[in-house]
């Protein structure tokens, strides 16, 4: 990808300018740029969209911080503003002389489709898999019994006779700087070019209606919690003729009751009894991918310690082969309910550590009145 330009810098002002400031340098480069004054020059035309770009985000506040903020980054990362494709075209000339604003007047009635979302929720271990989901998607879609422009099967629109066919109407003002022609879209056939005599009962001359889909998502190995993939194309249809929009679907990944997840490393406790923590034992411990791994505790194991299964968490979603690690933290189960057995040789393993039963053990108070005691009394010796 090419380095953008700093927005600052495309409209050549400081990164205090004001709004009036933004404005007016925003009106003086896009005349000096928009693509009725260069007729032909693809260089102009990418200022001219460079220059749109920059005062698209740098006149609206929120935008504008954002940008100070994270700069490019902040406003391509999926927050407001972020996906949606952004900078819509040329607006007419006039508009940006007269009235500042770029946007909002197209210049024909040929859209772009919408771009739509879709939020798909998987299970951790569909996650670590892979799998495939059926998404039910409601999207606007060209008509199929009309083929998309509007008229009744057997019919044709005809050329529309205001504009000759083209949509738009063109027209010439004079101004201080020079003759400009400018394009308005043609308001009898609502810039189509076309007059639909006998509309398509389907789409009630539409072109375009609203159909439930089954689309196919195919959720890769290692897709994490607020990953996005794009569709290309797969959005709403344009309007007559005009490109579809994208599917973008935003992934969430349900929460495991055993697994914790950080990226590509898995975390997760592991019981085992205090008899196994004292003399050792290899114990096995089920992975998110359903294999069961096993774990060498050493003698002496303290609860909380850690061992790292390699390659037994999460694969990489690029696919580019490794896997994550899985962290097993090992918690020391201290019976309860003891048989009277059990708690006869607890007693007898507690005299052989030397190590009093509880209640035979004074508290540290009764300790220091003791040593007190013997401080204090006199020795025979005296
Ligand atoms: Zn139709
Ligand atoms: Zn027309």
């Amino acid at each position: 990808m090419v380095t953008k330009q700093d927005y600052y810098e495309v409209l050549q002002i400081s990164r205090e300018a004001d709004e009036t400031e933004i404005k007016s340098a925003y009106r003086k480069l896009a005349l000096k740029y928009h693509p009725d004054v260069n007729p032909g020059d693809k260089e102009a035309e990418e200022k001219f969209k460079e220059v749109a770009e920059a005062y698209e985000v740098l006149s609206d506040a929120d935008k504008r911080q954002m940008y100070d903020r994270y700069g490019h980054d902040g406003l391509n990362g999926g927050g407001a503003g972020g996906f949606g494709g952004g900078f819509g075209g040329f607006g007419d000339i006039f508009d940006i002389f007269f009235n500042g604003a770029a946007q909002g007047r197209g210049r024909s009635a040929v859209q772009r489709g919408a771009d739509m979302r879709y939020d798909l929720e998987v299970t951790l271990e569909e996650a670590y898999k892979g799998v495939e989901k059926t998404a039910r998607i409601q999207r606007i879609e060209t008509c199929e019994t009309c083929s998309g422009n509007g008229a009744a099967p057997g019919t044709k629109p005809t050329t529309c006779t205001t504009c000759s066919g083209q949509g738009q109407i063109r027209h010439t003002q004079n101004t201080i700087l020079g003759t400009f022609a400018t394009m308005s879209p043609c308001t009898r056939c609502g810039g189509s070019g076309r007059i639909v005599q006998t509309p398509c009962v389907t789409c009630n001359g539409q072109g375009r209606l609203r159909k439930a889909r089954e689309f196919t998502i195919n959720v890769r190995p290692g897709v994490d919690d607020g990953m996005r993939f794009q569709y290309p194309g797969e959005g709403e249809s344009g309007a007559l003729g005009g490109p579809p929009g994208d599917l973008y679907v935003f992934f969430h990944v349900k929460k495991h009751p055993q697994f914790e997840r950080q990226g590509q490393e898995l975390f997760t406790e592991a019981p085992i009894s205090f008899t196994q923590a004292a003399l050792g034992d290899e114990i096995t411990v089920a992975t998110v991918g359903g294999e069961q791994g096993t774990i060498v505790v050493p003698e002496g194991t303290q609860t909380g310690t850690t061992f790292r299964m390699r390659g037994f968490g999460m694969p990489d979603v690029h696919g580019r082969g490794s896997k994550g690690d899985l962290h097993v933290s090992v918690k020391v189960d201290v019976p309860t309910r003891l048989s009277d057995e059990e708690k006869k040789l607890l007693r007898q393993l507690a005299v052989l550590r030397s190590e009093r039963p509880l209640h035979e053990q004074k508290s540290i108070f009764d300790r220091v009145k003791e040593a007190v005691k013997e401080a204090v009394a006199p020795s025979h010796e005296d």
